[in-house]
């Protein structure tokens, strides 16, 4: 559906795909970490007082989890539902995700998302935040939603809204938002907003 640009795009994991049981089943497996449900596992921070070299196995197992376990990966609750309901109002769906751009990551995300989206959606993949933040301004894109808490904080300078996805590895700073992030507990909260500015 051909419609204006309306400058909106989502995160993927964590916000449309619900993958962080995943990492904490893989991370168990591979390191024997813990990871708990308030910790967020793409920050090295779990003070594991381990050598360079693990720091670098441990990101590299976050691609080997993602393509082992994509497919039995289920969905954010209500998020694809909220999903059409925005694309039907606003046109086609924009992902910019930092999962890591290498052809098995790409395949089987992109599997993924003809399986579970019945409505036309284009996906970006970036190296890192820092590239996100690059291909969020090429885009156009001013409203957008992350589940990192740093991410989101980090992205508001160049956004309209930064909608941080409200998770138990979000709640636990105490810092204050940027004035324009506003946290919400799922996609329909964030269409809510999106509807009362556009209209
Ligand atoms: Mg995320």
């Amino acid at each position: 559906m051909l419609k204006k640009n309306y400058g909106i795009a989502f995160d993927f994991d964590g916000v449309i795909s619900d993958v962080y049981h995943i990492f904490r089943g893989h991370f168990w497996d591979m390191f024997g970490v813990n990871i708990e449900a308030e910790k967020d596992h793409y920050n090295f921070e779990f003070d594991l007082k381990k050598s360079e070299f693990y720091e670098d196995w441990w990101w590299k197992e976050i691609a080997v989890a993602i393509t082992q376990y994509q497919h039995i990966c289920p969905p954010i609750h209500e998020s694809i539902e909220a999903l059409k309901a925005i694309y039907e109002k606003y046109g086609d769906i924009t992902i910019i995700t930092a999962r890591e751009p290498s052809d098995a990551v790409m395949q089987v995300t992109k599997l993924w998302c003809e399986k579970v989206f019945d409505f036309p959606y284009e996906i970006h993949f970036v190296a890192d935040s820092k590239q996100k933040k690059l291909e969020l301004m090429r885009l156009g894109i001013i409203y957008y939603v992350d589940d990192r808490w740093k991410t989101a904080q980090h992205l508001s300078e160049i956004l309209d809204i930064s909608f941080l996805f409200d998770s138990p590895w979000n709640r636990g700073r105490k810092e204050q938002l940027e004035r324009n992030v506003i946290r919400v507990d799922s996609l329909w909260r964030m269409k809510d907003i999106l509807d009362a500015r556009l209209a």
